[in-house]
């Protein structure tokens, strides 16, 4: 049974979809400018949970939108003096690479906030219907001491509110409930739209509620986002969802925390972020960044290191290794002995539960290094057998399936590794030093370390 922690009940809640599939919305990135590695901890968890839902048989819908004006597009088009959508475009197709780069998947659907004009207007209407909102100098505002629900999720005070307070910028800070902008009047310098209420744009909460209803409906399954989210972003957006439509628009609000350097959130306005171009130039591998990403439980804070990447690169060869390992030992086996198979399914079986447990990677990861060291030690005593080897084999493949790391460095034979050992000794008789040492590369790409030994050459996997 899979339980997954609720921001707004905060408690951690058997999940049970509202209907057959599973309906999900993300926030998606704000394409002004490359997203940093804490933005995409948030978006790797996200395609995580995609892949967990999964493989326990959902099917997931999912949505995850692009954020293509608000005050930060606008001011970078201005900045760099060229249209909003050339700022936007130049962004939204780095996201993409991105994300294929850390082997993210696609949702099904990537609305764009500027096409969905039409439909945050709608959502106005039904506010003002309601009797929600108020216009002040040519802006319409939510007014929040209407809509009694306003807290429930950030749990914000909105007592003793000023009546008439309000913002228009997009973020503001966590103590200040606010009245705040549904439709902004037009302004120099900025794109504008038609509307009821006069020539101007959305802010920026407003395209979550249109584009979550127009894609899944009033009621959905999973709203997920990073913690930074939960006020006032969220919070706005129920008070819109809920506002027009008189029902709760979330079941479950799922919650990133931050990822940190040195103690601080990693951001933009800090200038203490890398982008994953930055970690890529220096040579580090996009799945060893997408494991550091998800060995921490996505409610704790993961502070960023350089080496914590080093050490993911090395789990993850570790787990390739052991991957090729069992392939070559199948092939070897003739009569297996001993073996450990219960031992092995009670470590899968743990590894199961504790994704279950509201997606405890770190733990689940603990039970999976557990089987692998146990299945090394029976291959190195030679006493191993072919349940147990399957079962191995079984439980590394779903780890590639939940977590979305292919294991399948390319492969090479045992075979193949002898008859490159002796052409590089070949070539070191012939005193072609340059060219053996690229076979020593090659075989160390590929996994392979060769030891000189007075013995001559010995090798192993990494
Ligand atoms: P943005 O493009 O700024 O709208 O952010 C995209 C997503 O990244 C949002 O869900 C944010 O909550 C999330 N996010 C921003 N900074 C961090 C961080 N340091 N760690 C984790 N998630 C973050
Ligand atoms: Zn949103």
């Amino acid at each position: 049974m899979f339980k997954i922690f609720n921001t707004l009940s905060r408690e951690v809640e058997e999940f049970k979809p509202l209907e057959e599939k599973v309906k999900m919305y993300s926030c998606g990135p704000t394409v002004y400018d490359y997203a940093h590695i804490g933005n995409f901890r948030t978006f790797v968890t996200v395609d995580f949970l995609r892949r967990f839902l999964r493989w326990k048989n959902y099917q997931v819908i999912s949505v995850m939108n692009i954020t293509d004006i608000d005050d930060k597009t606008i001011r970078r088009a201005n900045e760099e003096g060229v249209s909003l959508s050339t700022i936007t475009k130049r962004y939204e197709d780095a996201f993409f690479e991105d994300l294929k780069c850390l082997n993210c998947e696609k949702a099904q659907f990537h609305p764009r906030a500027t096409e969905h004009i039409k439909e945050m207007i709608e959502i106005c209407k039904d506010l003002e219907k309601n009797g929600l909102t108020y216009i002040s100098q040519g802006s319409l505002y939510f007014r929040i001491n209407s809509f009694k629900n306003y807290g429930k999720l950030s749990k914000v005070d909105k007592e003793g509110i000023l009546e008439g307070a309000r913002v228009d910028s997009d973020e503001y800070e966590k103590e200040s409930a606010r009245d705040f902008v549904l439709w902004k009047a037009k302004k120099e310098g900025e794109p504008f739209w038609t509307s009821p209420w006069g020539e101007g744009r959305p802010g920026w909460h407003l395209e979550c509620s249109a584009m979550s209803r127009k894609y899944l409906g009033e009621t959905f399954d999973i709203h997920t986002g990073g913690v930074d989210l939960i006020f006032p972003h969220h919070e706005n957006e129920i008070a819109q969802s809920e506002g027009a439509s008189g029902k709760s628009p979330v079941k479950y609000w799922f919650h990133i925390e931050f990822l940190l350097v040195n103690g601080e959130k990693m951001s933009k306005s800090k200038g203490n972020f890398y982008t994953l171009r930055d970690l890529l130039k220096d040579g580090y591998d996009p799945m060893a960044i997408r494991f550091l990403l998800l060995s921490v439980p996505y409610r704790k804070k993961l502070n960023f290191t350089l080496e914590g990447i080093d050490a993911s690169k090395s789990s993850v060869k570790r787990l390739e290794s052991f991957k090729a390992r069992i392939v070559e030992e199948k092939k070897k086996l003739k009569e297996g002995v001993g073996g450990a198979e219960d031992e092995i399914a009670s470590l899968k079986r743990k590894f199961e539960e504790s994704l279950d447990d509201d997606l405890n990677t770190a733990e689940s990861l603990g039970f999976l290094f557990d089987a692998v060291r146990i299945g090394n030690s029976l291959m190195d005593r030679g006493e191993i057998d072919y349940p147990s080897l399957n079962l191995l084999e079984e439980f590394v493949s779903e780890f590639e399936n939940i977590f979305g790391i292919p294991l399948s460095r390319e492969e090479i034979l045992d075979e193949e590794i002898d008859k490159m050992i002796k052409e590089r000794e070949e070539l070191r008789k012939r005193k072609e030093f340059a060219k053996a040492d690229k076979v020593r590369d090659e075989l160390k790409e590929k996994g392979i370390v060769l030891e000189d030994t007075v013995n001559g050459v010995r090798w192993r996997r990494e």
